[in-house]
């Protein structure tokens, strides 16, 4: 029989579910509360010509289903290949990513390097005897002078807390058992890497030469022309369910109203737990209102290539000078030229900025005050001379990341539960519909699992054991359900 699928949200994970829906035969309506781009987090947008994503996106996945999928919605030679190019800049200087520590010692002359040598020599016989926060772990392994060069700054700023209130097991778990010592001795005796590929360090990815919007552009075109309903400029504000009839009537802002039989959510779960009639219990709503997220901007500024300028050729570069307030800066012609009008006389920076939308600040600055920030940020740092720029744009992203501090996991347990109980034909699928900080093929997967859930009339899949590399969780295995992906900083206790 027929299913009627309403999708909230046309991004990774609502139009991957759109689109194998539509090849499975149900009829599908997504509302995108976007007015004008399609792919969520991962959408291009577009100024002057120039095209920009929210931060790069890389198409790598250990699952050759999303792999092959993406080859499927993309023309193939509008997929290119890109080699994996990024460095730390720190005081005018670039640094490998990650560092090498020999390259880094040269790099930092040799006043401070002797300064990095004596801290270290300094933390090896003085040591925090329990090391409890980030601060204290790091500085143990590789002593406090190149702690403050090459973790602090940046790790304050993209995560907005202290060092010394970040836990010492994240740490831990990112630098395993590395100190300066070892690594100086792994970088004069090289030998091979152990182990598979990390995922944040892959060689080589896949990137749509106009950038991931580019793909899902085509992923739209794909279920429309399949009979599946997109509608822009939708920010769906009401869901009512009907338990006898078992059917959904959603509502949006703008006045539009669906029904279907199953609702797919992509929308962020503290959005939407509120929307929903009749309403969950006041447990429920208050763990969604406790959810919380980081929010980014980005600064698109563009520029005369100038002799006098770096010569680029990073997809990104990690800030570590404390002086500035960028983490990032992406460059978007490094990751397909085709992103820049003119690439070659032209370049298009992407200066990422972090930070909490409630704290105001960054996020409450105007347009023209974050781009005059970004340019002068740019000169300071000596990435571009002022006279070249010829434009900026201001790209705001809420909820960028879902925050994982330490009550968020049991919020989840609570709200899934009982939306699962309650209303058993609204499925979470997604990033923020699941908060989970995760990359496209994650959000891809839970999208197709739940597309198959749907069309067999059973839950065949429980989506929330699909792990980081976007496999489904196999007997055994550790349990994805309360595992957060990626491993983020917690607070200390
Ligand atoms: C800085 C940064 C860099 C990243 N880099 C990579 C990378 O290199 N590779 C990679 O694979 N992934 C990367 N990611 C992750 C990737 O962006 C996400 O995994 C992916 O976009 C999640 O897809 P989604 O569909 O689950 O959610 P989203 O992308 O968040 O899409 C949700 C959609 O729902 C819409 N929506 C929300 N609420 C409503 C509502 N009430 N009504 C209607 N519509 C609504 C939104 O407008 C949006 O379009 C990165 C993320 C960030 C922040």
């Amino acid at each position: 029989m027929e299913q009627s699928v309403i999708i909230i949200g046309a991004g990774p994970a609502g139009l991957t579910a759109a689109y194998r829906l539509c090849q499975l035969g149900c009829r599908v309506t997504v509302l995108e509360a976007d007015p004008r781009y399609v792919g969520g987090i991962s959408r291009t947008e577009e100024h002057d010509g120039f095209r920009f994503d929210i931060g790069g996106h890389r198409f790598y996945s250990k699952s050759p289903e999303i792999e092959a999928l993406w080859t499927e919605l993309c023309e193939p030679e509008e997929l290119i290949t890109r080699q994996r190019s990024s460095r730390i800049y720190y005081r005018g200087k670039f640094f490998s990513y990650p560092l090498r520590p020999v390259e880094a010692l040269c790099g930092l002359g040799l006043a401070e390097s002797m300064r990095c040598g004596l801290s270290y020599v300094a933390a090896r016989l003085r040591p925090h005897p329990e090391p409890a926060n980030f601060e204290q772990w790091v500085s143990n392994q590789f002593g406090s002078r190149l702690y403050q060069i090459f973790f602090k700054t940046y790790t304050e700023k993209v995560w907005g807390m202290p060092c010394t209130e970040i836990s010492a097991d994240w740490a831990a778990q990112r630098i395993k058992g590395l100190n300066l010592y070892r690594a100086l001795v792994s970088a004069l005796f090289p030998h091979k890497r152990k182990g598979g590929q990390i995922k944040t360090l892959i060689d080589s990815f896949r990137y749509p030469r106009l950038g991931p919007g580019q793909l899902w552009e085509q992923c739209a075109e794909k279920v429309r022309a399949m009979g599946g309903e997109i509608h822009m400029g939708q920010r769906v504000a009401q869901l009512s369910y009907a338990a006898d009839t078992q059917s959904w009537e959603v509502g949006t802002e703008a006045g539009q109203s669906h029904s279907g039989a199953h609702v797919i959510s992509t929308a962020a779960i503290g959005d939407l737990a509120p929307m929903i009639e009749p309403a969950p219990s006041p447990t429920v709503r208050e763990a969604a209102g406790a959810l919380s997220y980081r929010d980014f901007i980005t600064v698109a500024v563009m520029a005369r290539a100038d002799q006098s300028q770096p010569d680029l050729s990073d997809q990104w570069i990690y800030i570590h000078d404390p002086g500035v307030q960028v983490g990032r800066v992406q460059n978007y012609s490094a990751w397909s030229p085709d992103m820049v009008p003119g690439a070659g006389e032209m370049l298009c920076y992407g200066l990422e900025y972090f930070c909490f939308a409630r704290e105001e600040g960054l996020w409450a600055m105007a347009d023209a005050d974050l781009e005059r920030l970004a340019i002068d940020e740019l000169v300071t740092l000596g990435l571009l001379e002022r006279e070249s720029v010829t434009g900026a744009k201001v790209v705001r992203q809420r909820k960028a990341y879902p925050v994982y501090d330490e009550h968020y996991s049991q919020h989840v347990a609570t709200i899934r539960e009982e939306l699962a109980r309650d209303y058993p034909s609204l499925h979470l699928v997604g990033r923020n519909g699941m908060h989970k900080y995760n990359n496209q093929d994650h959000s891809m997967m839970t999208a197709l699992l739940c597309a198959e859930n749907i069309a067999a009339g059973e839950t065949k899949y429980d989506l929330w054991q699909i792990n980081e590399d976007a496999a489904y969780g196999e007997a055994g295995e550790a349990d994805h359900s309360v595992s957060g992906l990626r491993a983020v900083p917690t607070r200390v206790e």
